[in-house]
């Protein structure tokens, strides 16, 4: 499952609404009706979508240490939690704390 910000979704079916300068666009005027109440009917539906629980996302960065050949890793320390692991590669989230690691800082940290 993929959250999604239906606030943003509801502003690009809007702006799909036919209008009579959309030269993409070429509808009789029962077309128009049925495309129009098309999206009015999606936008309805994505408004009306359930809402699921997410929890905010955490963004951290590895900090790099020592170089270890046994493993053919550097030593790695996680800027949210603070906790080290050794391994030859990158982890996307931190094993510790779960945290993003896509090099950003919160704005709290
Ligand atoms: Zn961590």
């Amino acid at each position: 499952m993929r959250a999604i910000d239906a606030d943003a979704l509801k502003r690009l079916l809007l702006e799909m609404k036919y209008t009579k300068g959309n030269p993409s666009l070429i509808l009789t005027k029962a077309g128009e009706e049925i495309y129009n109440s098309a999206i009015e009917m999606a936008i309805h539906m994505v408004m009306n979508a359930p809402a699921v629980n997410t929890a905010p996302v955490v963004h951290a960065r590895w900090i790099c240490g020592k170089y270890y050949n046994d493993v053919y890793g550097y030593e790695k320390t996680c800027t949210n939690c603070g906790k080290e692991y050794v391994v030859g590669f990158d982890y996307l989230f931190c094993p510790y704390c779960g945290a993003l690691m896509d090099g950003e800082e919160n704005e709290s940290d």
